[in-house]
């Protein structure tokens, strides 16, 4: 969609640090640690159920 906006630069989606080696490659970002993949995975559904653990605030479970 805002192909024009988009930079190298790769930045965790979640916490917003910009990535280095150590970052954990999934689903096409970049994260920091395996905390910030986990609510990742909460905001946006990728979380099975029990690991969702009634903790998604978007009330998916
Ligand atoms: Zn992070």
């Amino acid at each position: 969609m805002f192909d024009v906006f988009k930079k190298k630069e790769e930045k965790d989606p979640v916490c917003g640090m910009i990535a280095s080696e150590k970052f954990i490659s999934k689903y096409g970002e970049k994260f920091c640690s395996e905390s910030c993949v986990k609510k990742y995975e909460v905001e946006n559904h990728i979380a099975n159920e029990k690991e969702c653990g009634g903790s998604c605030a978007r009330g998916c479970c």
